[in-house]
């Protein structure tokens, strides 16, 4: 049926394409055939040649509120008008403050403080930074190596580039950091596939950890960092027991504990944060992406008390922690967060996440046995479907193929490898959610 809702107009395709290097994009294959954007509106994008796509992304995973919420874009174009900008080192706005103890307050007891950044890359970055510091000033400077995991992704800095466990992200960069190690990914397919929420089977992967300590000594190693959920590579949920389990190696050893929560943060997975459904307490949580609905640009981290008091004790009119960004606690994107923020208390949008969870799994589910699935994995209001790796990544399920197939469907989706992650704003209804795994379904059925 012809949609004729109104949509926006008048974008046209520009003449110079090349002067914008985009990222992590195939350049020459996009620009061949470029899909623009014109507009977003609650579940759906419109594209510049008048197509309507359902968003089973949330953007990248960003819009947990959907998309085009009035509520925060007026807050962003009041606060423009009112401050544009704000110098943050010895200066400070009170929406900052108030951003910081909201942030706090929804996650778990214990990690009370905020250090503002910009990206999921910087707050990664920032966490690491965070961690060395702290043991240098405690005494122990010789804690100077970093764990992270196999499949782990922690952005683009030189910190999170190295930690992080991607190949492909790394190989043409040179030798990044010294002193990385990097756990086992959590990921076994004969024994999870088809899970449903957190793996039965997989604990055991964090006694890993044991092994690097008596190889390097504790005494050397300053922090471990993984994602509760590994979104970037396939949507991996942390097995049953793992991080329960890392979180007391780590302790015993006196390493820090950084749970990446850029993807699960603000509700992703039914929870303010992931840490709270799993039970554990980490060091840091670093955040990003939804905590702006993805309207302004804003990561932080949040450090335990511990940490932050640490950095307290020297003298008064010292600098505590040499770093920070010039548009750190932005005013733009504090005003956009506090107005997300207020949406997700008021359309209690992770408790709907949480209510809507087995129906998406099971909805999900549905998928086995189309063409070519071989693992689906569902946890919170995000799903991976698994596809048989193609023979040579670049036919129909390339990069080209699985673009115009999500097109010809009207579907926003993301391929990671050859993993459709489905992850959509947490207001999807179920009707919506029957739509998309009805146009994944055609993807797959198109691609197979
Ligand atoms: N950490 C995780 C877990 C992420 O998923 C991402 C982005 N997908 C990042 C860090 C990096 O965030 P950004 O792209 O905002 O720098």
């Amino acid at each position: 049926m012809l949609d004729k809702s109104p949509r926006p107009t008048g974008v046209n395709v520009p003449n110079d394409l090349a002067a914008h290097w985009m990222p992590f994009t195939a350049n020459r294959a996009f620009k061949k055939n470029p899909r623009l954007l014109a507009g977003a509106k609650d579940m759906h994008y419109f594209t510049a040649d008048g197509r309507k796509l359902i968003d089973a992304a949330a953007g990248m995973w960003c819009t947990n509120a959907g998309h085009g919420r009035a509520q925060i874009s007026d807050a962003i174009a009041k606060m423009a008008a009112t401050l544009d900008y704000a110098p943050p080192f010895q200066f400070g706005i009170p929406q900052a403050f108030e951003l910081a103890s909201r942030i706090a307050e929804l996650a778990p007891k214990g990690l009370d403080h905020v250090f503002f950044c910009n990206s999921g890359s910087e707050a990664a970055d920032t966490a690491l930074k965070i961690a060395l510091a702290y043991h240098q000033i405690n005494g122990q400077g010789g804690r100077s190596r970093l764990i992270g995991r196999v499949r782990g992704y922690h952005g683009v800095g030189f910190g999170g580039t190295a930690v992080g466990g991607i190949v492909g992200n790394r190989k043409i960069f040179g030798s990044l950091l010294a002193g990385v190690d990097h756990l086992p990914a959590t990921y076994d397919r004969e024994k999870q596939a088809f899970t449903k929420g957190e793996p039965e089977y997989g604990a055991h992967f964090a006694d890993a950890l044991e092994d690097l300590v008596n190889l390097h000594g504790a005494n050397t190693i300053a922090a471990v960092i993984v994602e509760p959920m590994a979104g970037s590579t396939g949507v991996l949920a942390a097995p049953k027991g793992y991080l329960k389990r890392l979180r007391e190696i780590t302790q015993k050893h006196g390493i820090l504990l950084i749970f990446d929560e850029v993807i699960t943060g603000f509700g992703r997975l039914g929870f303010a944060f992931a840490a709270e459904r799993y039970g554990v307490l980490p060091d840091m949580i670093t955040f990003a992406k939804g905590v702006t609905n993805g309207a302004a640009p804003m990561g932080g981290v949040l450090v335990r008390d511990t940490i932050h008091d640490a950095f307290m004790t020297g003298p008064e009119h010292m600098v505590e922690l040499t770093h920070g960004y010039t548009y750190s606690a932005h005013p733009l994107a504090c005003a956009a967060a506090l107005a997300t923020l207020d949406i997700y208390r008021d359309e209690k949008l992770f408790e709907r996440a949480n209510a809507l969870e087995s129906k998406f799994a099971d909805a999900v589910m549905s998928l086995k046995g189309q063409p070519n699935v071989v693992d689906i994995r569902t946890i919170g209001l995000t799903a991976g479907i698994d596809l048989a790796p193609s023979a040579d990544g670049v036919g129909k399920r390339g990069f080209a193929g699985l673009n115009s197939a999500f097109h010809d469907n009207d579907i926003m989706l993301r391929a990671v490898g050859d993993t459709l992650a489905l992850t959509p704003p947490l207001i999807v209804t179920e009707d919506q959610i029957g739509e998309i795994v009805d146009k994944v379904g055609k993807v797959i059925r198109a691609v197979g």
